[in-house]
């Protein structure tokens, strides 16, 4: 059978061992996990409270450059490397964010790495995996119904439903629901008023979960989230409502980490998931700083390229954790390079070096980013089949030249054999690092002064245009005290700019902010930017109609 497997192929032809095998290798007992079937498993939290006085391991950040549609491999290679350093003889725990079903039904079918470097079982993952999304979209969700329920009953916040912010939530790519109107049918259907849905990875519920270091953390941050403004034009919030505590009781399982393996038995943590384009776009610091109590090495990823989650991770997770990585894997395909260089989709496939050779104007950006934060570096190339020996030559050059340490990653095809240059590299280069991290941004610059910051250093673009409901929100966030809040810039992952079809490094931009939203629950606030969008739409082929499952329950067709 010379036809290439699929993932689940792959995937459902791995042996998989017992969760509680798995959790031994990094010391934990059974007394320390709450089991979701065989194979999956929940850290408590007297397990995770008892590590509190353990010292930290070592944290390798794996980012990209800016991706094809399909991705480029940064869950693969994540997967991959962790699995490279464990047959190195090291410790190692995989830090990962668990799939949303928005994208595995529609464009990119699973996340959960791919060929020989997968996490397992793909197909839980991938679909309901331990609930935790459903949790947070019912979290979402009840907080929705209990405020239009407080407005239908007397509102005694005076709460205007015309200035309300906080959506209903759906875990799906959705677009009619982008904006609905509630409430119809008389005074006993409630109040009606404009209302819309999210992807449930786009709600403050996710990205609180994911900063939460605690349950109490959990409540204090759930208790701060703007709802909306009362007739005063004054912020609404959770706490004033009182329903902080409801809330924190239906995601109390949801904020413990998820145990899972890798396809060679390597640890995984698969917990949060929210989106890097219109949200942070990280996995939670419970799994990050739990991993780093119990490894010596960590290997994590953030979403999309080096100028979304990446720069999300240092500037507001690292932030929120008091964190940071000793050395950051940039991951670059050919193909993609190609794209960014001109080349169209459909010719991917085809050697072109000049395309190629443009195309590194991408990688070099990114590359410039993140030496701009003070942190060491290695390109991984994520080996595809059809990259050929003077492609690869080109960009391994291109690498030396400017003396950024590269290597040639296989763990696709060959799993953690074929990573085992980059594990090495890392290693190499986490040692001899001298450098000092910094974050990009001061927290006491204004708001705007944040974003022209991001737009310039990280974006390489030259101004930020507002319109004029964002200056108008500008002015009254910074009155309402939230002006030295990060901010999470809501961006298309294709291009550094905000215009999707602006590939390679595009100069002499500016970057549209259309509105601000406060997320003072998650602590910073979101930034839109052109026309990204917080409910994603299906394509016109959603990988849904390869979906299928047979009398016995076996997945198929999940990538
Ligand atoms: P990202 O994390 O960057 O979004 P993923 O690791 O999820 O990317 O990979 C996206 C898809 O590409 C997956 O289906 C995976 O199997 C596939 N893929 C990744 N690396 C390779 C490779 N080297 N060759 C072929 N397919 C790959």
């Amino acid at each position: 059978d010379k036809r290439v497997k699929t993932d689940i192929e792959i995937a459902q032809e791995s042996s998989l061992l017992p969760i509680k095998d798995i959790a031994k290798s990094i010391g934990l007992s059974e007394n320390d996990i709450d089991y979701y079937g065989k194979y999956k498993a929940k850290i408590t939290y007297e397990k995770i409270h008892s590590l509190q006085n353990e010292s930290d391991g070592r944290l390798i950040l794996v980012t990209s450059i800016n991706p094809t549609p399909a991705g480029e491999g940064k869950s693969t290679v994540t997967v991959g490397l962790g699995d490279a350093l464990n047959q190195l003889g090291k410790k190692t725990l995989i830090a990962l964010r668990e799939p949303s079903l928005g994208p595995t039904m529609g464009m990119k079918g699973g996340a959960t790495g791919g060929g020989y470097a997968q996490v397992l079982p793909m197909e839980d993952i991938n679909l309901h995996f331990t609930g935790d999304l459903h949790a947070i979209t019912t979290a979402n969700n009840a907080l929705a119904a209990l405020l239009d329920n407080h407005i239908h009953q007397g509102n005694l916040l005076k709460i205007d439903q015309r200035r309300i912010v906080w959506k209903r939530a759906l875990d799906l790519n959705d677009r009619a629901l982008r904006q609905i109107v509630i409430g119809l049918g008389g005074p006993s259907q409630g109040v009606p008023r404009e209302d819309g849905f999210d992807i449930t990875v786009a709600s403050e519920i996710m990205a609180v979960l994911c900063l939460s270091s605690s349950i109490d953390d959990l409540k204090l941050r759930l208790s701060k989230m703007v709802v909306g403004y009362n007739i005063a034009k004054e912020p609404v919030t959770v706490g004033d409502l009182g329903v902080e505590g409801a809330l924190t009781l239906l995601l109390k399982d949801a904020l413990k980490p998820n145990l899972v393996q890798t396809i060679e038995h390597s640890p995984a943590l698969v917990h949060g998931g929210p989106f890097a384009n219109i949200a942070h776009g990280c996995n939670s610091i419970m799994a990050t700083k739990t991993a780093l109590k119990l490894a010596d090495y960590v290997v994590t990823e953030a979403g999309f390229g080096a100028d979304l989650g990446a720069e999300k991770f240092l500037d507001i997770k690292s932030r929120a954790a008091n964190i940071k990585p000793d050395a950051v894997v940039i991951v670059a395909t050919i193909r993609a390079l190609k794209m960014h260089g001109g080349v169209p989709k459909t010719e991917l496939q085809k050697e072109n070096l000049d395309a190629l050779k443009l195309g590194l104007e991408n990688l070099q950006k990114h590359i410039e980013t993140i030496q701009q934060y003070g942190l060491p570096i290695v390109v991984a190339i994520n080996r595809f089949t059809t990259d050929t020996k003077d492609e690869i030559a080109v960009l391994t050059e291109w690498c030396q030249q400017r003396s950024v340490p590269v290597a040639l990653t296989e763990v696709w095809g060959k799993g953690g054999k074929g990573g085992i240059e980059l594990g090495q590299l890392v290693l190499q280069e986490i040692e001899k690092n001298n450098k000092t991290f910094e974050y990009l941004y001061d927290l006491q610059l204004p708001i705007k002064e944040k974003i022209k910051t991001i737009v310039q250093k990280v974006y390489g673009g030259t101004d930020v245009e507002f319109s004029s409901k964002a200056e108008k929100q500008l002015i009254e966030f910074e009155k309402f005290g939230w002006g030295n809040l990060p901010v999470c810039m809501a961006k298309t992952q294709y291009s550094l700019s905000d215009d999707p079809s602006k590939l390679g490094c595009p100069k002499n931009f500016t970057i549209h902010v259309r509105e601000l939203k406060p997320k003072l629950g998650a602590g910073f606030i979101v930034a839109l930017t052109g026309d990204v969008m917080t409910m994603p739409g299906l394509p016109k082929k959603p990988a849904a109609y390869q979906m299928d499952v047979d009398a016995n329950g076996r997945a198929m067709g999940l990538f």
